[in-house]
């Protein structure tokens, strides 16, 4: 049944948002926004929703469901074109629905164009259901189908939901499309995965998930983040089901569709899986962006359409994940947000942008044919330099070139503004936090201390004071990048913040005093720059890590040196037998082939490997990370510290790198958050009676540390 197209519709939306992100990318620098933090610095605009306020009525018409195929094989229709024909319409919509662009030329609509859909499907249901429109009752029909994706290359934990509704006649009415994500699957690689599948998907992995897919800390926990607080770690279990968009033609608006669209995603998707599978259901109602409309509306206008789809979430049963953009649905009637009505949903706060452009200034663009976005932002910074001249300063200016400047203030007769805050409320000590500028933020302490200290209790629009904004920042960063459109994991690479980041965190937290606490403190200064939460980490290596290891490297030890005991009884007692099974050998697989080779001929190999274990365990239990250049040290200074096997073992090419390896990926495979979880079995509750930390399973930074490379995605 599958055939062959250039694009799907979900590849030509991202194909869309792309080009936004791009665009979106190449306007940094200080622009303060109407927006909120989280929604404004989104990359994409994915939501279609139509303005409806109404909840869906299903008493209306009863729906029923047939299997289209059957009408293929009953010869009622050609399946193929009129499926090809329905896809190009689906993608004609959501063009339009994420560009906003207020009509396409219905020519384009035979023309297999670049972006033209394929018309293929898996496992399609059809719907019957009738609305009023303008009182007339009006049958429509509902196709519900899996499409498979680029060339049938979906990944098998990954489902693409396309809805589409027409009339009896074939017009067009409206549909959506929806991502639903096995979650399990993918635990180890959530953010590769996900930012790699579609524009919303990264936002939802990058936005609301660590990078296992569990829910942000702070969206639990702070104060303001956590928005109405209703959402809890349940979000961080089972698959994820994404309604990336829904929309309904004008005119067929307020009849119910947009609701019967999200009612039949949740219920196919559910169905699917053999019942519940999507327990929660996420999507982020936001119009498309105004500078990508023709319409050219305002930011009020936006602001208008945006809060007009809110509420239709609202009515839907969603509401608002933390303080960020998104929205969720439990399918739980006990659930708290289910409980939690439309007026009690936590609202981001309302800005008064006074930076903001006219609508004067967007025709004119348009006249000059400027680039929208560039153009904005030029006139937002020209706006900025002059109406908050010290925020400019402190986002624009290097560190010593800022306290020179803050100096000159200072003595500037009658500037007394130190409080002043932007429309994002920040203040400059926000500004000279998040960009790591010790020098200046020392000069304040120093220079206006009362002024400083108030200003260290103040939040932003998100909800951060100087310090959370900065150790948000920091956190996002260590864990991905951007580069060009799209954000590349890097957490892996991590290595600790740097010597300025450091000291600002260490000021932010302890005022001029830090640095005397650094000293004091042996493991202070790594915890910070490891960024820590748990005040017992050592160089990155938190304690519930350090226990996998530990319990790993004895386990290994103990397991292997038993092998290898037996082996050698056998052996003299069967000289002639080989008792080197393939299992056994595999947990040599790290060592370098030209031991592994040799493994078989010369039994003091693998007793150097198990030897090498002992160490790895006695160092991690007396907090050293078990790094190889350490290790090499050791051993150069006196070649039989680690025992008889271990020289035969490095002498012979051995390394301690491979038997670090083994054992962090051992730990990693049976890691409750990175692997199957086997340790938590016997260890579980010594594993759970150790803090907490941000750095838990974090074993391709740990292996860093140690000297090694290793990419934790599978
Ligand atoms: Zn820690």
């Amino acid at each position: 049944m599958a055939a062959h197209g250039k694009m799907q519709p979900q590849d030509a939306v991202k194909k869309s948002l792309r080009k936004k992100a791009q665009r979106d990318d190449s306007n940094k620098g200080y622009q303060p926004t109407c927006e909120s933090e989280d929604e404004e610095s989104s990359n994409s605009t994915k939501f279609g929703i139509p303005q409806t306020n109404k909840e869906h009525s299903t008493s209306d018409t009863k729906g029923e469901e047939h299997d289209v195929s059957q009408c293929t094989r009953d010869g009622k229709q050609d399946s193929t074109k009129e499926r090809a024909d329905v896809s190009r319409m689906l993608y004609r919509k959501m063009k339009k629905a994420v560009l906003g662009t207020s009509s396409l030329n219905d020519s384009d609509s035979d023309s297999e164009d670049e972006d033209g859909p394929s018309g293929f499907r898996g496992d399609p249901k059809t719907f019957k259901h009738t609305i009023s429109v303008d009182g007339a009752p009006k049958d429509v029909s509902i196709d519900v189908w899996f499409d498979r994706g680029l060339y049938d290359e979906n990944p098998d934990w990954l489902d693409n939901l396309n809805v589409s509704i027409t009339s009896t006649s074939g017009e067009d009415i409206g549909g959506g499309l929806a991502r639903y994500v096995k979650r399990g699957m993918i635990r180890r690689s959530f953010w590769e995965n996900l930012s790699g599948a579609s524009e919303g998907l990264s936002e939802l992995a990058f936005g609301l998930f660590d990078r296992f897919g569990c829910i942000k800390q702070e969206i639990l926990s702070h104060p303001v983040r956590k928005g109405s607080g209703v959402w809890g770690n349940e979000l961080s279990k089972g698959g994820i089901l994404v309604i990336e968009l829904v929309f309904i033609e004008d005119r067929f608006q307020r009849s119910g569709l947009g609701s019967l669209v999200v009612e039949k995603i949740i219920e196919r998707i559910n169905k699917k899986g053999g019942g519940g599978r999507a327990k929660n259901i996420f999507m982020w109602p936001i119009p498309p962006d105004p500078l990508d409309d023709r319409e050219h509306i305002t930011f009020t206008e936006h602001q208008r359409r945006k809060n007009r789809i809110i509420s239709f979430a609202r009515s839907l049963g969603f509401r608002r994940i933390g303080a960020t953009g998104w929205f969720g649905y439990s399918v739980k009637a006990e659930h708290l947000s289910r409980h939690l009505s439309s007026n009690e949903d936590y609202d981001l706060p309302s800005i008064d942008d006074d930076m903001e452009d006219s609508l004067e200034d967007l025709l004119e663009d348009q006249k000059k044919q400027r680039n929208l976005h560039t153009a904005r932002a030029i006139r937002r910074k020209a706006r900025a330099s002059i109406r908050y001249p010290l925020h400019y300063a402190a986002s624009t200016m290097e560190d010593d070139t800022l306290v020179t400047y803050l100096d000159k203030t200072l003595n500037k007769k009658g500037f007394t503004d130190w409080l002043q805050e932007d429309t994002q409320w920040y203040s400059i000590l926000h500004l000279i936090a998040e960009g790591a500028l010790p020098k200046s933020l020392e000069w304040l302490l120093i220079n206006l201390p009362s002024q400083t200290r108030q200003l260290l209790s103040r939040r932003t629009v998100s909800g951060y004071t100087p310090l959370e904004g900065l150790q948000s920042r920091l956190d996002r960063d260590r864990g991905s990048k951007m580069v060009g459109n799209r954000r590349f994991v890097c957490a892996d690479e991590f290595e600790g913040f740097t010597k300025d980041e450091v000291m600002c965190l260490t000021f932010l937290q302890f005022g001029l005093d830090g640095m005397k606490k650094l000293e004091a403190d042996a493991h202070l200064e790594s915890r910070i720059a490891f960024g820590c939460t748990c005040g017992g980490c050592v160089l990155g290596i938190s304690p519930r890590t350090k226990h996998s290891l530990v319990i790993q490297a004895e386990i290994l030890y103990g397991m292997l040196g038993e092998n290898l005991n037996m082996q050698q009884q056998l052996q003299i007692e069967f000289p002639e037998m080989d008792f080197n099974t393939d299992q056994d050998l595999s947990w040599y697989s790290e060592a370098p082939p030209c031991v592994y080779d040799q493994l078989k001929a010369t039994p003091d190999l693998k007793l150097g490997f198990v030897q090498i274990l002992v160490h790895i365990a006695t160092l991690l239990r007396g907090n050293i990370p078990p790094n190889v250049q350490y290790f090499t040290e050791l051993w150069e200074d006196d070649k039989d510290c680690f025992g008889r096997g271990a020289r035969v073992y490095l002498e012979a090419g051995g390394t301690f790198g491979s038997a670090v390896l083994t054992v962090i990926k051992m730990a990693m495979d049976r890691d409750p958050l990175t692997g199957d979880g086997s340790m938590m079995m016997t260890f579980g509750e010594e594993r759970e009676a150790l803090p907490k930390c941000r750095n838990d399973s974090e074993y391709g930074m740990v292996a860093r540390c140690c000297g090694l490379e290793m990419k934790m995605g599978r």
